[in-house]
C-alpha cells in the first residue's frame, strides 16, 4: 500500500495538469469515471466541455479491478470523480485518502439491492458485508438519476457550460426512457419469464420487467458455483424447459458451456455491460442493452 502510494507520487509529475486544478493542458475539466457505465453517462453529459478518463481498461472486467498509480493522479486531481462504492476497493481508496474535487458516489444516488442468499458470500465479505448488488446500470431508470446527479455536480463544477450540460441530460434521458419503454413492451408478452446467466449481473434487470433470473455463478465473475447449486438449476433448466443459456464477452464461457452441453441446450451472448469489448468500437451502452433486449426475447420466446 505504502509502496503504491509512494509510485503515485513518482508519477506526480509526469502528469499535464495544472496542480490541484482540475484543469488540463487544453484548459477542459478533467473528469474520471471507475467504469464503462459510468464513463458513458459522464461522456454524454459533458459532450466536449471535459475530458473523460475511464479508469477500467477497454476489455477487463471491472469487479476488484486495481488501477495504476498515474491513474491514481488522475483521480485526486480531477475536477469531479464518478465512481461506485464498493466495487473497486483500489478507486474507493484513492478517493478517501487523496479527494478529487467533486467525488459522485453512485451508491448515494442509487439504494444498492441485497446481494441475493448464497451467492455473493465472497463479494460481501469482501466489502465488510455492507455492499449491495452492484449492477444497477442494467436498469435504465436507474442510470438516468445517476445522470441527473451527475449533472447537477458539472454545473456546480463548470458553471460556465451549465446550459449544455442540462441539455445534455435532456437528450440522455429521453434515450434511456426510450429504451425502457423498448424493454416494457418488447418483454409484454413472453412464453417463459426466465434468464439462465453466467454471473449474477442481472437483478435489476430481472426485478424491473419481471424476469426470473437464475446466475450459475455469485455477484462477481469468478465466484465459483457449489455442485448442489448447479444440479439444482439442472432440474429447473428442465422443468422450466429453459433454452438457453447465457454467456457473457468479458468472463470465461467454460461454466456456461458446460451445463448447456450437458443439458443439450443452446448458448447466446448476454452481455452485463461491464466494459465494452474492443472488437466492437461502435457499441454504447445504448446498442448493448438493445442487443441484450433481442437476446433475452429470442431465448423467452417473446412476440
Ligand atoms: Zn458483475
Amino acid at each position: 500500500m505504502l509502496r503504491r502510494r509512494l509510485l503515485a507520487l513518482a508519477v506526480l509529475a509526469l502528469l499535464p495538469l495544472t496542480a490541484c486544478s482540475g484543469i488540463a493542458d487544453d484548459g477542459k475539466p478533467q473528469v474520471v469515471a471507475s467504469f464503462y457505465p459510468l464513463q458513458f453517462v459522464a461522456q454524454r453529459i459533458v459532450g466536449n466541455h471535459a475530458d473523460v478518463t475511464n479508469l477500467t481498461k477497454p476489455g477487463a472486467e471491472p469487479h476488484d479491478s486495481e488501477i495504476t498509480p498515474r491513474q491514481a493522479v488522475l483521480v485526486s486531481r480531477s475536477v469531479v470523480a464518478l465512481y461506485e462504492k464498493g466495487l473497486q476497493p483500489a478507486v474507493d481508496q484513492v478517493i478517501a485518502n487523496d479527494p478529487p474535487k467533486y467525488a459522485v458516489n453512485v451508491t448515494s444516488i442509487v439504494n444498492l439491492s441485497a446481494v441475493p442468499p448464497g451467492l455473493g458470500d465472497e463479494y460481501a465479505k469482501s466489502n465488510d458485508g455492507k455492499a449491495g448488488d452492484p449492477h444497477f446500470w442494467q436498469d435504465p431508470n436507474l442510470l438516468a438519476k445517476v445522470a441527473d446527479t451527475f449533472t447537477a455536480t458539472m454545473v456546480k463544477a463548470d458553471p460556465k457550460n451549465a446550459a449544455d450540460y442540462q441539455a445534455n441530460n435532456v437528450s440522455l434521458q429521453a434515450d434511456l426512457k426510450a429504451l425502457d419503454t423498448d424493454y416494457r413492451t418488447g418483454l409484454a408478452h413472453c412464453t417463459s419469464r426466465s434468464l439462465v446467466v453466467s454471473h449474477d449481473a442481472f437483478e435489476y434487470l430481472g426485478r424491473r420487467y419481471d424476469l426470473q433470473v437464475h446466475p450459475i455463478a455469485g455477484i462477481s465473475p469468478d465466484a465459483e458455483p457449489s455442485p448442489k447449486h448447479l444440479s439444482e438449476l439442472s432440474n429447473l433448466i428442465r422443468t422450466d424447459h429453459i433454452t438457453t443459456v447465457f454467456n457473457e464477452r468479458l468472463a470465461s464461457p467454460k461454466l456456461v458451456d458446460a451445463l448447456a452441453g450437458d443439458l443439450h441446450i443452446g448458448t447466446a451472448v448476454l452481455d452485463p455491460i461491464e466494459g465494452l469489448n474492443k472488437s466492437d468500437p461502435q457499441a454504447t451502452y445504448l446498442t448493448l442493452m438493445r442487443a441484450n433486449l433481442a437476446a433475452i426475447r429470442k431465448a423467452d420466446s417473446c412476440s
